[in-house]
């Protein structure tokens, strides 16, 4: 779920050099927005591939702040965690989403994987490269991905990932790069993040 937090510094984030001590990036949607959606940190299937994925340090703090680490489950990579779902109504909630007051419980902890939302980690059609998609099931993501803002802050996104600290951090942590996904529209190569996982990102065992 994405909340406003317009206080992060664009110039800060994109040197990369403060992922450590202020992993909060900029965000483009309003609050205001995500608080009448209804569609972030809920799923259809319980065992939904797009559960968000916590690095080890985000599954760390995570528990430290909050959750359970028994609400995580082992990923495929070997370091990050993936969250368990949990059932809510007719669908699957995050754990950590409140759905009376439509928050995130450890919002200024979330994870990257939710920080970036609307836009994706993913590998391209062929799975050789890695991307970085908008999803358009975000409202406000279909209306507004043509802007010149949006595009700027796909750029932002862009070089904060493709940063040296974020792109090793994502190679320790693979399964933060999600399958292709048809829907999801691309916007832009990672050819750093490609370079340094390209040889990982196909094994034989690959589910995507
Ligand atoms: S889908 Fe988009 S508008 Fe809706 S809560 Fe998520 S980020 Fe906000
Ligand atoms: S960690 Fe927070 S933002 Fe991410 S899916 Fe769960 S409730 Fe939503």
């Amino acid at each position: 779920m994405t909340l406003l937090n317009e206080q992060s510094s664009l110039t800060k984030i994109s040197r990369g050099t403060d992922y450590e001590q202020h992993p909060t990036l900029k965000q483009i949607v309003p609050g205001h927005t995500c608080l009448s959606c209804d569609v972030c940190c809920r799923f259809l299937d319980q065992q939904s591939h797009l559960a968000p994925i916590f690095t080890k340090e985000e599954f760390d703090k995570a528990v430290q702040v909050r959750l359970s680490a028994g609400l995580f489950q082992n990923s495929r990579d070997g370091s990050s965690r993936q969250i368990r779902l949990k059932p809510y109504r007719d669908l699957f909630i995050c754990p950590a989403f409140d759905p009376n007051t439509q928050q995130c419980t450890i919002y200024e902890h979330r994870p990257l994987d939710c920080q970036i939302y609307p836009l994706a980690i993913m590998r391209d059609i062929d799975g050789q490269k890695v991307v970085l998609g908008i999803d358009p099931i975000c409202p406000f993501a279909e209306a507004k991905i043509q802007t010149q803002s949006f595009q700027h802050y796909a750029d932002y996104i862009s070089s904060f990932l493709e940063s040296e600290i974020v792109v090793n951090r994502i190679a320790q942590n693979r399964d933060l790069i999600g399958c292709f996904q048809e829907n999801v529209v691309v916007v832009r190569q990672l050819t750093k993040l490609t370079e340094k996982v390209v040889a990982k990102i196909a094994p034989p065992t690959d589910p995507c």
